[in-house]
Formats: structure tokens, sequence, C-alpha cells
């Protein structure tokens, strides 16, 4: 079903895993798969390599772009995991009906996506902490510039491998004027025109001494959304409580494993409206007991520091803290430590 074009030689052994930049290696096989008068055509795993497309098009005109990001795991028995990859083709098509794409067949995505790990599955890193990040994405490929939805669309995937991802200390900002995601708009898609909506205000805060921005509502910027492109989580007087989801708020998996593992541990968790307020007011009055971003490339990304108006509060941020826990917790699982009890891992 899927068509495969293997490549003569592999790139491997001239690729050093120990300094590895994120995102900047690629294996040596990607998939595409292309939408042309109505219909997909035949998926093919192919040698990496650059296409050719002409200036008009669509997609850099119009931005009908989404994307998706995953991982796959070596196990410690030396197999292959894939974790929770249906999630990701759900989300993939719920962006593309937001964007009027159309969406991706499950076998294209499923199987295509298995097939491209297992021709790489030597690119799936062996070392400790590190793993293939895997990027499927769809984007509008007529070549025309009118303003109207493309007729060709290209689903593709290209995967990389990665290192683990430290942020360091993590200085994060409330933000008050700029908006990452409206009611109505497409804040819940992973539409590529959503990061680049967002790098503007994150240089600016960034050249205030923050590493990322907490995004607050579009309308008065008074509840707290996210982390950059992370979902957000904080401790509060005991309790685990993170936004719910809406139009605004990216469905995170990570964030949606990690609610499912701290209810299983018995934690008090909340998933309703947070206010910039309670959050400031819980730090001014040390009960804030810990804040973190939460998302496939880093996992958890505690935060050390939130910054508000002209007041910067420490997060307290210690190695035998919750997130932390959830981050071994979730890294067993995925590697194959411990057993998979709520059926995540997909089996190369
Ligand atoms: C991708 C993303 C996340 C995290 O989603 P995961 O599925 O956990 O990786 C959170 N917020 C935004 C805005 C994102 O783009």
């Amino acid at each position: 079903m899927i068509e495969i074009r293997k490549i003569e030689s592999s790139r491997l052994p001239s690729t050093d895993f120990s300094a590895l930049e994120f995102g900047k290696a690629f294996s040596d096989h990607m998939l595409i798969c292309e939408f042309k008068n109505g219909q997909w055509g035949q998926a093919t795993i192919l040698p990496y390599q650059d296409l050719n497309y002409p200036l008009s098009l669509h997609a850099l005109h119009y931005g009908q772009a989404a994307f998706e990001g995953m991982k796959a795991y070596r196990q410690i028995d030396g197999g292959i995991a894939l974790f929770r990859p249906e999630m990701n083709y759900e989300r993939l098509n719920r962006s593309a009906v937001r964007l009027a794409m159309p969406e991706v067949p499950k076998e294209v995505f499923m199987e295509g996506l298995k097939s491209l790990i297992d021709i790489d599955r030597e690119w799936v890193p062996k070392e400790e902490g590190m793993s293939l990040y895997i990027r499927p994405f769809l984007f509008s490929s007529s070549s025309f510039i009118a303003a109207r939805p493309s007729e060709s669309y290209t689903f593709a995937i290209i995967t990389s491998p990665v290192g683990p991802y430290y942020t360091g200390n993590v200085k994060v900002k409330i933000e008050e004027q700029y908006t990452r995601s409206a009611a109505g708009g497409i804040g819940f898609t992973k539409a590529a025109g959503n990061y680049g909506g967002a790098f503007y205000p994150t240089r600016k805060a960034v050249e205030k001494g923050y590493t990322q921005i907490i995004w607050t509502d579009h309308k008065d910027h008074r509840l707290i959304e996210e982390s950059g492109t992370m979902n957000i989580m904080f401790r509060i007087g005991g309790t685990m409580r993170t936004p719910p989801l809406s139009e605004r708020i990216l469905a995170g998996i990570t964030r949606d494993s990690i609610l499912t593992l701290l209810r299983s541990w018995g934690e008090i968790v909340e998933e309703r409206p947070i206010t910039v307020d309670e959050v400031v007011y819980a730090a001014e009055n040390n009960y804030l007991e810990e804040a973190f971003g939460m998302g496939t490339a880093a996992v958890v990304s505690p935060i050390s520091t939130i910054g508000f108006r002209e007041r910067d509060f420490e997060v307290p941020n210690s190695s035998e803290g919750i997130a932390m826990k959830i981050k071994n917790a979730l890294n067993e699982i995925r590697t194959g430590k411990v057993a998979d009890k709520n059926g995540w891992m997909l089996r190369l």
C-alpha cells in the first residue's frame, strides 16, 4: 500500500549523535502523499530530499499549513515504540478541518508513520534521554495566488534524532498585550501561523530577560492559557491546576497523559479557568508550589520565575517536586521500563 524507494547509502555513519541541535539533522527517508483532483494519491517513502515548488505555492501566501510533533522511543529491550500516535492523527485532522484542508486518511498516516520509522529504525537513538522526533505536516500545494482554499495539498512526514531537551532556568512573563489565540480563532490547531504570530511577542519578552511568555486570554488578559508552545500546570496549595481545554487552547497529548497519571496517583486535579490574580496572589503568599509547561519536546519544563508587570516571583523548583516525578514516570513508560497500564505505547 505504501510505495517504498530506499536510499542507496545511509547518512547514518556521518551523523554525530552527540552533537545534535534540535530539529537540524534528518534521517534517511521521508513520506509524501499528495491530494489532487479531490483525492489522495499514493503514499510514498523516498530518500530525504529537497522538493521543487514554485513561488506561487499556496501555503506560502495563505498559510493553509498545520503540523504535528511526536516521538519514537528506543525501548529498554532494544525495540521501538510510538507514544499515543492516534492522538496526533486525530489532532492533525482537527487542524485540517479548521483550515479547510482535506483530512488525511488514517491508513496513510498510521501505516506511513509505522513504515517510515521501521525503515529508519537505526535512526532512533539508543542513548538515554534521546529519541526520534517525528514531524507530520500538511500544507496547501497548489500554485496560484488567488485568496481561496488550495486545490492540492501535500501530507509529509520527516524525522529528526534529538537529544534530551534541557530548558535551563525558565523565566516566563505573563503577557498582557499580545494574544496567541482568540475565541473563534485557530488556537486549538497546530497551524503554522500560530507560531509565526508568537515569535515577535516572545522575542520582546526575551529582550526583557525572559525565556517565554505565559499567554493570557485575548479579551482582558485575566486568565492564564498556555506557556509558550506548551500547556501549563500549577501546584497551588497542594492542588494541581490547569486551564480547561477550549477553542483557544491546544489539546496537548502530554497534558492529557499527565492528567491521567496525576489522577491515578490520587492527586487532586482541577481543570478550570485560572486567573492571573490567583497565581500572583499564591506566589506573593508563598503557596505557589510549582509551575511547569507540558509538551512533547521537553515533557515537562519547570518554571523558575514568573514575571508580572514590574515584578518577578521565584517559583520553587526542586528535583523532588511533582514535575520531576511526572517527567520520570512518563520517561519510564515511554522507554518500556515500567508496564504500560494505559495502553499508550504502539510497538513497531
Ligand atoms: C504542540 C503544542 C502543545 C503541546 O502538545 P503535545 O501534544 O503535548 O506535544 C501545547 N501548546 C501548543 C500551543 C502547542 O502547539
